[in-house]
C-alpha cells in the first residue's frame, strides 16, 4: 500500500504501479485550459496522495503536457525511482511518424521536456495510424536501441482498435513489447478489452486502461467538440448522467469505480487537472480496494440506459488497421 492506493504488478516488466494512474492528456488544455499552477499542484497532490504512475505523450497539446509534467516532476516530492513514468512516440501534433529516426529523437526530446534521464515506459503512440509492419520491423527495435541505453525501460503500445495489438504483439520478437496502453474499452459503455484480456495474460503482457470516464462523455460535463464518438453514443452518456444527477450522485466516481473493480487490469488512467478531482478519484479509488458497497441499484440503472450503445464504438486509424 502506498497512501492508501494499492500498487499492482505491471504485467512481467516488474514495475509496481498505483492502481490509479495520473493521465497527462488534460495537462495539455485538450479538455480546456488548465493553468500551469493547477497543472502542477494536481501532479503533487496525486503523489501525496500515493499516485505513482504518470502517463504523458508529446502530442498531448504539442508537447505542451510533456513541459509541464516536466517542471512537475522536477519539484515532485518523491525520489525518480519512487514513480512510474509513461511517455510515448510516433505522433505529434504534426502528424504521424514512427520512423526508428524520428522516434529516437523525439524519445532524447521528451527526457528534456520532461527533466528525467529515463522514462520507466515508451508506448508507440496510436499504432493504428502508423503502419503496423513498420511497427514491428522498425519502431520497437528502434525502441529496443534506447532501451540498451538505458533511456527506457519496458516498450508498449497504445491505440483503440484491439485487433491492432493482436498484430503486432503476434510478429514481435517475445519480451520486447511488455505493456498496452488500451483506451475507452473498459468503461460503463464499453467493456471490450475484456474480448483480449486472455490473450495478453498469455503473452504475459501488463495491462494499462484508460480514459475509464470515456474521454469525458462520463465526466458529467460537456465532452470536448473533437470527441469522436457516433451521437448515438453522446446522446446515451447523456441520459446516464442525468439518470444519477436526479439522485444526486456523480456519474464520473461510478464509471471510475466500475473500471477499477477489474483486477486483470494492473491500473487505470485517469485524465485530471485539478486538486479537487484528484482528491475525489484517488477517494473513489480507495473505496474499491476497501471492498466498500457499490451503489447496485444505480450502477443497475445506468447500465439500463446505456445498454444500447453498449460496446459501440468510432473508427480509428487506416482502414487496413
Ligand atoms: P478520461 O476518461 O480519463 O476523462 C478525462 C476527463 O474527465 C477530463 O476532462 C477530466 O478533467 C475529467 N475528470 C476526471 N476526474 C473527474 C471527476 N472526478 N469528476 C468530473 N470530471 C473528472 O479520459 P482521458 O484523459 O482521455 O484518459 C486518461 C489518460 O489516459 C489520458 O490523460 C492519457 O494519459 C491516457 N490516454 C492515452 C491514449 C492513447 O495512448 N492513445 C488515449 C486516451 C487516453
Amino acid at each position: 500500500m502506498a497512501g492508501g492506493l494499492r500498487l499492482r504488478e505491471l504485467g512481467g516488466t516488474g514495475l509496481k504501479i498505483s492502481s490509479l494512474g495520473f493521465g497527462g492528456s488534460p495537462l495539455g488544455n485538450i479538455f480546456g485550459s488548465v493553468k500551469e499552477e493547477d497543472a502542477i499542484a494536481s501532479v503533487h497532490e496525486a503523489a501525496r496522495l500515493g499516485i505513482n504512475f504518470f502517463d504523458v505523450s508529446p502530442y498531448y497539446g504539442d508537447t505542451l503536457a510533456e513541459t509541464v509534467l516536466g517542471k512537475a516532476l522536477k519539484s515532485i516530492p518523491i525520489p525518480r525511482e519512487d514513480y512510474v513514468l509513461s511517455t510515448k512516440c510516433g505522433r505529434y501534433g504534426s502528424g504521424f511518424d514512427f520512423s526508428a529516426e524520428l522516434v529516437t529523437k523525439s524519445v532524447d526530446e521528451s527526457l528534456q521536456r520532461l527533466n528525467v534521464t529515463y522514462v520507466d515506459l515508451i508506448h508507440c503512440h496510436d499504432i493504428e495510424f502508423g503502419s503496423l509492419d513498420q511497427i514491428v520491423t522498425e519502431t520497437v527495435p528502434a525502441l529496443q536501441k534506447l532501451k540498451d541505453a538505458g533511456k527506457v525501460r519496458h516498450i508498449g503500445i497504445s491505440g483503440l482498435p484491439l485487433n491492432a495489438f493482436r498484430y503486432v504483439l503476434d510478429r514481435v520478437p517475445k519480451g520486447s513489447v511488455e505493456v498496452v496502453l488500451s483506451y475507452c474499452h473498459y468503461s460503463l459503455n464499453d467493456t471490450s478489452l475484456l474480448e483480449i484480456v486472455p490473450y495478453l495474460q498469455e503473452k504475459g503482457i501488463g495491462i494499462i486502461s484508460a480514459s475509464p470516464l470515456s474521454m469525458g462523455l462520463l465526466s458529467g460535463q460537456t465532452p470536448p467538440e473533437w470527441h469522436p464518438a457516433p451521437l448515438e453514443l453522446k446522446v446515451a452518456c447523456n441520459k446516464a448522467i442525468e439518470v444519477c444527477k436526479a439522485q444526486g450522485k456523480s456519474i464520473a466516481k461510478l464509471a471510475l469505480q466500475y473500471a477499477m473493480r477489474n483486477h486483470d487490469i494492473a491500473t487505470t488512467l485517469v485524465g485530471m487537472n485539478s486538486i479537487e478531482q484528484v482528491q475525489e478519484n484517488v477517494k473513489a479509488a480507495i473505496e474499491v480496494e476497501q471492498g466498500a458497497k457499490y451503489d447496485e441499484e444505480l450502477l443497475k440503472e445506468v447500465e439500463k440506459v446505456l445498454q444500447p450503445v453498449k460496446n459501440l464504438t468510432w473508427s480509428s486509424g487506416r482502414d487496413e488497421n
